[in-house]
């Protein structure tokens, strides 16, 4: 059963698979979603539990950055923020959670560092790195580009109805790489921001305890400082 779960097709695979290492004594598989998640939001979401029915992934861990080296250019919210609504938003799926590796590594967060820490964390698994479709064609630009595809399996995510430039994906090996299609990608977090600074609802785009976080601690709005971390009141203020 091992190897009806894995998609045959390195471009558009076969289809979800339904099995899990308990069922079938195979290696485990986890799936490892890093983001920045300023917020995450249900584009996140769905991509994760996509890529992890089609290839019956055991689990899939959210890594939220540290300093995303990527993201220099504007505020990113504080760490501990970004990590407390990963948090909120998978506490609901059994088979997803959060690590906080990137969070706790000082420095910009490199994805190689991300993975390197993940195999010594979970050397008997096989790792499947969940990304943007779009950013895999960066992928050669990323340190360490050549070790990433020996640490990992990668599963690139697309819309509906686009078509993957294979050009532009050369030099990726055809056995690391699945392109899937996600139903909910045009949810990005930099709209949810802009919704938010223009006083716009992220109802239903986000999950409603990150709406309810991101209220009770003023994310996004025009006048607060991205980088600070917020003082969290006790009971006792
Ligand atoms: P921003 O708009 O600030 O770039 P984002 O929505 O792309 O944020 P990230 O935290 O940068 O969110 O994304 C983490 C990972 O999830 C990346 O690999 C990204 O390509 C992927 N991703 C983002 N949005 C979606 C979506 N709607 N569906 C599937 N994957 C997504
Ligand atoms: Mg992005």
């Amino acid at each position: 059963m091992a190897d009806g779960v894995k998609p045959t097709d390195p471009v558009h695979g076969t289809g979800p698979g339904t099995g899990n290492s308990a069922q079938d004594g195979r290696r485990r598989r986890i799936g490892v979603m890093g983001g920045t998640f300023d917020p995450v939001h249900h584009g996140h979401l769905v991509a994760a539990s996509e890529v992890q029915a089609w290839f019956g992934l055991d689990e899939v861990v959210f890594v939220p950055t540290g300093q995303p080296w990527q993201k220099q250019e504007r505020l990113v919210s504080a760490a501990e923020d970004r990590y407390l609504m990963t948090v909120i938003a998978t506490a609901s799926n059994p088979r997803f959670w959060v690590s906080r590796v990137d969070i706790d590594r000082d420095g910009p967060t490199y994805t190689i560092d991300t993975l390197r820490d993940l195999r010594a964390e979970l050397p008997d698994a096989d790792l499947y790195f969940i990304t943007g479709a779009d950013a895999l064609s960066d992928i050669f630009t990323w340190r360490d580009a050549d070790e990433l595809f020996e640490l990992a399996h990668f599963v690139g995510c697309t819309r509906p109805g686009f078509t993957m430039d294979r050009s532009t994906l050369t030099g990726i090996p055809d056995d690391k790489l699945t392109i899937v299609e996600i139903p909910a990608l045009a949810i990005s977090s930099s709209d949810c921001r802009s919704r938010r600074m223009r006083g716009e609802p992220v109802w239903y785009l986000v999950p409603d305890g990150v709406v309810q976080y991101i209220t009770k601690y003023a994310l996004y709005a025009p006048e607060s400082n991205q980088t600070e971390p917020k003082p969290k009141l006790g009971p006792t203020g």
